[in-house]
């Protein structure tokens, strides 16, 4: 039953909510409603002006309404007399064919036709910065290797323990946090859930750890490369597939456990990978996590090939047990939920045509990668990626409208970095 928000306010003491609405670049948009006007907001919708937003718009189209979904309520653990609130988009009351939850919806709907529910777990690696952004809050250990390093984590446990205790009292059930392998980069752990249910944290997440980062004097960024010498910020999805409360990937008779639907779901992964890449790796930055030389940017642990694999961190997509499995591509800038909705799209597509994965590589890419032949690459620039999900048929039928739009500001947007002249064009080509 959908939750009634005015008595959800009154009971727990919230005096706004905050409607708020993810674009296709990923940033959440809101408006702040007082509890008094929420009931209204629920049936008309808060409004925005579309094209002042990264949406696909112009100045001449209607309102763009943002209608809240009470299910999705968190009540903002760092100041409860807020509610969050994820919306939908409706325009000319129609759903707005590029918003991204919209699209997780129809998606995940779809799925529910043929009985299925997708259940995922995403690990947000972030940065904890200087507020200036020029380099992590702890250098402390730079000679160091930092990964797992318990003085590193305890040093910054205040900000840590605030965001995990918040992630406790909204009942995700966080299970580990820790030191990841760059100086100021952390990773904190909550359970798997329905794809929706995760997008939903995953947003919040991002939102709940900028905002309790500077309420301590520092910046959390989750920007996919943001320091060339260290390893970048992934943003690993775990993705299991259930029909009647069963999980369908699980096959204790396979080698490493993973069911002939699980490995033909990889296969439409494989198959739509450098496309999907535009999705899940949106931005002209996220190509030097995955491309960066590995000498001198730290162990990168990110993949570079369109490859799978059992146990194995060098690779797009890991086993590591039975049931479910990693799609390591995906990078802090993500869209939480057009990184489910690429995923789930690709994946079903790969299950409904029975989509060969391949060969299962279980080598180290990183080192002994060129002795096996025909390994794809994945995208070199996020123009590849853009030019490969153009020609992506499986993309656009599954993604609809929303294709051209993303493709149209991407380009402005890659249009802007070519534009762009680098202090390393000048060293290396002023004296040509
Ligand atoms: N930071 C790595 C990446 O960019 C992942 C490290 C890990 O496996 O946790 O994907
Ligand atoms: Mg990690
Ligand atoms: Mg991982």
């Amino acid at each position: 039953m959908t939750l009634d928000l005015e008595t959800a306010a009154k009971e727990r003491g919230i005096k706004y909510f905050l409607v708020s609405y993810t674009d296709l670049f990923g940033t959440q948009r809101a408006k702040l409603v007082p509890a008094a006007a929420i009931k209204s907001t629920c049936k008309n919708g808060a409004g925005f002006a579309g094209f002042a937003t990264w949406l696909d718009m112009s100045p001449a189209d209607a309102d763009l309404l943002a209608v809240p979904d009470p299910d999705g309520l968190i009540q903002l653990p760092w100041k409860p007399e807020v509610g969050w609130l994820p919306a939908d988009l409706v325009m000319n009351g129609v759903p707005v064919e590029q918003g991204p939850r919209n699209i997780l919806k129809r998606l995940i709907k779809d799925a529910a036709r043929d009985g299925l529910q997708m259940k995922t777990g995403v690990e947000c690696e972030f940065f904890l910065i200087t507020p200036c952004g020029s380099e992590p809050a702890d250098m402390a250990d730079k000679q160091i290797k930092p990964c797992y390093d318990q003085s590193a984590l305890m040093r910054r446990y205040d900000v840590i323990t605030e965001i995990c205790d918040a992630m406790l009292g909204l009942g995700w059930r966080p299970y580990q946090n820790d030191h990841e392998d760059a100086n100021g980069q952390f990773e904190m752990n909550w359970d798997y859930d329905d794809a929706l249910v995760t997008a939903d944290r995953h947003a919040f997440f991002k939102y709940m750890t900028r905002s309790i980062a500077e309420k301590h004097g520092l910046r959390a960024t989750f920007m996919p490369k943001p320091f060339m010498d260290l390893t970048g910020s992934g943003c690993h999805a775990h993705v299991s597939l259930w029909r009647d409360e069963r999980n369908i990937f699980s096959d204790k008779s396979d080698e490493i456990g993973l069911s002939q639907e699980g490995y033909h779901f990889i296969g439409g992964l494989i198959h739509s990978a450098d496309a999907l890449a535009a999705i899940t790796n949106p931005c002209v930055n996220s190509y030097k996590r995955i491309n960066a030389p590995r000498t001198t940017s730290g162990a990168t642990w990110a993949p570079n090939t369109v490859t799978y694999t059992g146990n194995n961190r060098t690779h797009m997509i890991r086993i590591p047990d039975g049931g479910r499995f990693e799609f390591r591509l995906a990078d802090g800038a993500a869209n939480p939920y057009l990184l489910q909705a690429g995923i789930l799209a690709a994946g079903l597509d790969g299950m409904r045509n029975r989509r060969d994965p391949g060969q299962r590589l279980d080598i180290n890419m990183y080192t002994d990668g060129h002795t096996v032949e025909g390994v794809k690459r994945l995208p070199l620039n996020m123009l590849d990626a853009m030019r490969a999900l153009e020609r992506c048929d499986v993309l656009n039928e599954a993604l609809g409208a929303f294709v051209p739009s993303y493709l149209k500001l991407k380009n402005e947007e890659w249009n802007a970095y070519c534009g762009h002249l680098t202090q390393w064009e000048r060293d290396t080509t002023l004296d040509c």
